[in-house]
């Protein structure tokens, strides 16, 4: 799945899992009309969340509570764990490699960080809906819609 399909499948979760409501009737209307004042400019109503217009904030919602944000650093630490010896060695002495290299140079660290993030975000191996402040695994992703699909 790409982006916008993750998204647009996001959305139909959101839909689903939410009622349409009439903002001025404070009612839920399943028909998708008010049966009050008829109006069919309705916002939604996400049980024991809220109440709000479109569909972002309860995706947001949703994955706030079912899905656990990639923690960056800890990956990017484990990628490089796969590439280099556990240890080094520095005259008689074993040093951590990660542990070295952060310690030493963690100016060059971030910015490795940083281009890998930009590397996985640009194959689509983590996805993020903010602006780049929050990542998710697009296998999470996937896995949860086909749940939430099941
Ligand atoms: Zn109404």
């Amino acid at each position: 799945m790409d982006k916008q399909e993750i998204e647009t499948k996001l959305k139909e979760i959101a839909l689903n899992r939410s009622e349409a409501f009439c903002y001025n009737d404070s009612i839920e209307c399943p028909e998708g009309r008010c049966p009050k004042c008829d109006s069919d400019d309705l916002c939604r109503s996400l049980n024991g969340v809220g109440v709000g217009w479109g569909t972002s904030w309860i995706v947001e919602h949703i994955l706030r509570e079912e899905l656990t944000p990639v923690n960056l650093e800890k990956a990017f630490e484990e990628s490089v764990r796969e590439c280099f010896p556990e240890e080094t060695i520095v005259g008689w002495m074993r040093f951590d490699t990660v542990d070295l290299m952060k310690n030493q140079d963690p100016v060059s660290w971030r910015c490795a960080q940083s281009e890998w993030e930009s590397e996985e975000e640009s194959e689509k191996t983590i996805i993020s809906f903010d602006g780049g402040s929050t990542f998710y695994s697009r296998y999470d992703l996937e896995s949860f819609i086909e749940e939430a699909a099941s």
